[in-house]
């Protein structure tokens, strides 16, 4: 196959898959929204001690600071608030990922996740609607023209998938369980319970025990999906950015907000490239980029 055909074909899944994706959204009754790409805050993705984020970047404008989206959950949380419903947003994010991030086949430092957010929600329901969303793809994807044209069948989705406490993978896979994991697997799973950012919620009657979730793709493509249920206790937020030391002036406009009261609601991100290279077997996922952004590669244009 020529390499312009296989980059077509690519590329077609991706138009396929961002289609499809819309259609879902709409189809749920969720708002879609347009994306914001500076914050006075954004996610701060982490503390994690496997996280390998350099920096958020930052730009100046007319003498303020703004951030560059890493992610729009806080974001997602003030628009509850002003819309009482269901959102979703194609959201271009930023991660300026080290170099050395090329070699896991699965990060860039500019890509775009669909990123909703439901108030009331519980991880019950997230999960429900993704296993609705993979069920959907099995009938819109497989028509795509992108598979004939690579040669491959198109995955089949077989929900529900399989749940794990993330303890539970950790003992049987080691504590780097994400990779090994997946290549043991022939359908997604779902991995619950991970101690990270201040915003996904403790679970209040269970101290250490964290209320959200990944969804994993198998076949060794790892992660699909993070998100979980939302801390929207102010004295909550603020204890958790307290412990995880982060520099609360950033976050004065979102603290704000969260004093006057956030809805509970419960969401997650998924990335469009991550679901384009599993679904299209792409070696790495730079090959379903038209414009390469590959930690530790130049940018060519
Ligand atoms: N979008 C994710 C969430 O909703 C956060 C992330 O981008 O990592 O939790
Ligand atoms: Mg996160």
């Amino acid at each position: 196959m020529t390499k312009d055909k296989e980059l077509l074909g690519r590329l077609t899944v991706v138009s396929d898959v961002i289609r499809a994706t819309v259609d879902f959204f709409h189809d749920e009754g969720f708002v879609q929204l347009l994306p914001v790409m500076l914050g006075k805050s954004t996610d701060p993705l982490g503390p994690d001690p496997g996280s390998s984020v350099i920096k958020t970047a930052e730009i100046e404008y007319l003498g303020e600071k703004l951030r560059l989206m890493n992610s729009m959950i806080l974001h997602k949380q003030v628009a509850l608030k002003r819309l009482s419903g269901k959102v979703w947003i194609l959201s271009p994010n930023i991660r300026l990922e080290k170099g050395e991030r090329k070699s896991t086949k699965k990060h860039l430092f500019e890509f775009t996740q669909a990123d909703f957010e439901i108030p009331y929600a519980k991880k019950e329901d997230v999960m429900a609607l993704m296993e609705r969303f993979y069920k959907h793809l099995n009938g819109r994807i497989g028509k795509s023209e992108g598979f004939a044209a690579l040669g491959i069948e198109p995955f089949r989705f077989k929900t529900p998938f399989k749940v794990y406490e993330t303890h539970e993978l950790e003992d049987k896979y080691g504590e780097d369980w994400e990779i090994p994991a997946s290549k043991a697997h022939d359908q997604p799973f779902w991995a619950l319970c991970h101690k990270r950012e201040f915003y996904d919620k403790e679970d209040p009657s269970n101290p250490g025990h964290y209320l959200n979730y990944d969804l994993v793709y198998p076949l060794g493509y790892g992660e699909a999906l993070s998100g979980g249920e939302r801390e929207s206790d102010y004295s909550r937020i603020t204890e958790r950015m307290g412990r995880d030391k982060l520099q609360m002036d950033i976050y004065s406009a979102y603290l704000k907000e969260a004093k006057i009261g956030f809805l509970p609601s419960a969401g997650a991100g998924f990335g469009i490239e991550r679901l384009a290279r599993f679904l299209t077997r792409g070696d790495h996922i730079g090959e379903v980029q038209l414009f390469r952004r590959i930690p530790g590669e130049k940018v060519s244009i």
